[in-house]
């Protein structure tokens, strides 16, 4: 059959709660860290929290897809339930560890980049006042000198230029004073905490997400009713953002791509938390009765691999290739 029907609100639904679930643990992150950002002041048991929130969220997006997907391929309501739960909590704990240190890693980064910037800013700064303070304790002494050994209109002068040379330096000292602590642009703070909590990290995790959801609970009801077939065949979006990963599984039967990817899609990042390319592809399977739209697609399929006289793998597209309209 097809891909999982009404994917585009599901994984739609999937990504806004997530989106807003990382927006409110950004926000915390933000207070938390400060300005100039001290990345030990977030607390160890925030790190839990955004684990533990992350995981619940995310197995029940993960539970609802599997459930879906495999009563769709025909699997009987029980056991897929079941089965969906075991898969769900464990696959989403999974992305939630994954995601706790990746978060965590990349702020500890962020806050050690940017303490070593101010490390360097406060050095240059108490050069500064050095310079400044003997600067005066010179001019001092000059305009001493001048003003105890005035003789000239001149040294009038000169001795107004000395107090006027005195005082830039009482100016640079204060503004020196002023940046003491220097502190982080908050834009720079914001960017650091959206790489990791931000809505493009929600966006891939769903999508993802939800690939190898409809993907483990499609795999699941095709065993456990009419089997699997040699001839079971990936499929990918086969459009602009297909990733040079999948792009060449597009058309391959099941001995090719489980060669690779034995569970199916998603074909990259398979056990890991999906950092890169999302990956939207899906299983069509042969010994099930296929919808028109898969019908229509199949008959393309299966004629341009016979025109190919190939029959492993009818249809190789690559990245780029003008593989024509499925
Ligand atoms: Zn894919």
């Amino acid at each position: 059959m097809a891909a999982l029907i009404d994917r585009g609100r599901v994984e739609a639904t999937f990504a806004n709660k997530l989106s807003r679930l990382n927006s409110r643990h950004r926000k915390e992150l933000e207070s938390l860290l400060g300005n100039p950002p001290n990345i030990d002041s977030v607390p160890e048991a925030f790190w839990q929290r955004v684990e533990d929130e992350t995981s619940e969220l995310v197995a029940s997006m993960l539970i609802l897809i599997f459930i879906a997907s495999s009563t769709q391929h025909g699997g009987n309501a029980s056991d897929s339930q079941r089965q969906a739960q075991t898969y769900g909590t464990q696959r989403a704990a999974q992305i939630a560890r994954i995601h706790r240190r990746e978060s965590a890693r990349k702020l500890r980064a962020f806050a050690e980049r940017t303490s070593k910037k101010i490390a360097n800013k406060r050095r240059q700064n108490q050069r500064r006042v050095e310079r400044a303070q003997s600067r005066i304790a010179r001019t001092q002494e000059k305009l001493r000198a001048t003003l105890a050994d005035q003789k000239s209109a001149d040294d009038g002068v000169k001795a107004e230029r000395l107090r006027r040379e005195i005082n830039d330096a009482k100016a640079t000292l204060e503004k020196a004073a002023r940046e003491k602590t220097p502190k982080v642009l908050k834009k720079e703070i914001r960017s650091a905490t959206i790489d990791a909590f931000g809505p493009d990290r929600a966006n891939r995790v769903a999508t993802t997400g939800t690939t190898q959801a409809a993907s483990a609970g499609s795999e699941f009801a095709i065993q456990q009713t009419v089997g699997f077939s040699e001839a079971d065949m990936w499929f990918t979006e086969n459009d602009e953002r297909v990733c040079p990963v999948c792009a060449p599984l597009h058309g391959t039967f099941r001995r090719v791509w489980s060669q690779q990817f034995p569970n199916g899609p998603p074909a990259h990042s398979p056990g890991s938390y999906p950092i890169d390319a999302p990956c939207r592809c899906w299983i069509s399977y042969e010994n099930e009765k296929l919808s028109r739209d898969d019908k229509v697609r199949f008959k393309k399929l299966l004629k341009q691999a016979q025109q190919r006289g190939d029959t492993t793998k009818p249809f190789p597209a690559r990245p780029g290739d003008p593989v024509g309209k499925l």
